[in-house]
């Protein structure tokens, strides 16, 4: 690729030919390639064709006037940053050229310094500006994406219900099927419609946490007793899959500084998965403690593991492990991308080490609560807080 295909471009409009001049001098020297017009028409025509990041315009020119120019060129590109340069600025102007569309403003005459400033900042602008826009496409993109799939993960489970409940009608016509007969294929229809529920729970959560409903309260929460709630919820599912749940938490109480209900769905995510994915007489253990500032909560599993390769996109929306553990047992592959949310929204870090066929250990870190006495050259709750917002 030559030079000035890769260079950045800046157009320069001015009818004033020592402005012209100047002006490209300067913008050369700061690395951009310059094209320079004479006046409105012929400016407006080369930046359709040129596209350019920056324009440049003189406001006061014959033909096409400069706060024409400006609106025109919003219309071929609103990304390209105007700066208004003037021998006859007022303050009307300046408000007029920036209501216009124009990003900044500079008086003439200016010495190199003075435009080489404006320059930068516009050209920064213009760098977040088409960072925004891309941001945009992505997002849309991924929504378009996700609706597609959505779908069809929906249609799936209904199909499926729709074709077994046209085998129990037909078997209802039949006077000899053993009444074990139906009971299975109800069966099969209940399995699908707990699919379908704990999919359309995950999306829900999921767009919850997205749209920033969940996960706002910041409140003290005690994770010792979130934890003991949750694995005494499911003592039941573990005894029927022959799994021995253990807590190894401290007798103190664990407080970090977070949602209850977010913090929930997350370690009720990680214990499930810990179960679900184990082997008959294994374990899962849950353990915490806290140190520097920080609750660690690691939740280990002797179960299937999860392969290395498989790792990098285990936090990923929708995936999951191709493997006959994952086959067998339902899912929907959004509990650890809502979780990891979740965590990074509290200000934490949410972390997988597994051997295939040995178990996994997700760890959950964060930040620890303190009473604000306490916070004494450390870092106080209230600013914990502010970081956490800006993140
Ligand atoms: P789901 O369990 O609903 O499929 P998750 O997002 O919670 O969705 O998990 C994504 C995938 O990661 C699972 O489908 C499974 O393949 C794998 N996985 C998660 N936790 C474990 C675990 N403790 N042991 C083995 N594999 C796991």
């Amino acid at each position: 690729m030559s030079e000035s295909a890769t260079q950045e471009l800046a157009v320069v409009i001015d009818d004033d030919y020592t402005m012209r001049l100047s002006c490209g001098k300067i913008l050369t020297k700061m690395g951009l390639r310059a094209e320079t017009f004479e006046d409105g028409a012929r400016g407006l025509e080369g930046v359709a064709t040129l596209k350019p990041s920056l324009v440049i315009v003189d406001l006061k020119m014959p033909g096409i006037s400069g706060m024409e120019v400006i609106s025109r060129v919003h219309e071929i590109d609103p990304q390209i940053t105007i700066v208004v340069i003037t021998g006859y600025a007022t303050i009307d102007t300046a408000v007029e050229a920036v209501r216009t569309g124009a990003y900044d403003f500079l008086p003439k005459p200016f010495l190199p310094e003075e435009l080489r400033l404006i320059v930068n900042r516009g050209l920064e602008r213009h760098h977040l500006a088409v960072e925004a826009k891309q941001h945009e496409i992505d997002q849309s993109m991924l929504k378009r994406r996700f609706a597609t799939f959505i779908s069809h993960q929906l249609r799936t489970p209904l199909v499926a219900i729709h074709q077994y409940l046209d085998v129990l009608r037909h078997l209802e016509q039949e006077n000899d099927v053993p009444r074990a007969k139906r009971h299975e294929w109800l069966d099969r229809c209940l399995t699908r419609i707990d699919e379908l529920q704990s999919l359309i729970g995950d999306w829900l959560t999921l767009a919850q946490v997205e749209g920033g409903m969940l996960s706002k309260e910041r409140v003290k929460v005690d994770l010792n007793s979130v934890i003991s709630g949750i694995l005494k919820t499911y003592e039941g599912t573990a005894l029927e899959k022959k799994v021995t749940l253990q807590a190894h938490l401290p007798d103190n109480s664990l407080y970090v500084w977070g949602d209850r209900n977010c913090l929930s769905v997350v370690f009720d995510n990680l214990i499930t998965n810990a179960i679900k994915y184990n082997k008959p007489d294994g374990t899962v253990t849950v353990s915490g403690s806290q140190s520097r500032g920080e609750v660690v909560i690691a939740v280990a599993d002797s179960g299937v593991g999860i392969p290395e390769k498989c790792r990098p996109f285990l936090f990923e929306e929708f995936f999951r492990v191709r493997d006959d553990a994952s086959k067998k047992t339902p899912g929907t592959g959004l509990g650890l991308h809502i979780s990891k949310k979740i965590v990074s929204e509290m200000g934490g870090t949410i972390e997988v080490e597994s051997e295939v066929g040995f178990g996994s250990t997700f760890s959950v870190r964060l930040p620890a609560w303190c009473e604000p006495a306490e916070a004494n050259g450390e870092q106080s709750n209230a600013r914990r807080e502010a970081n956490i917002d800006r993140r």
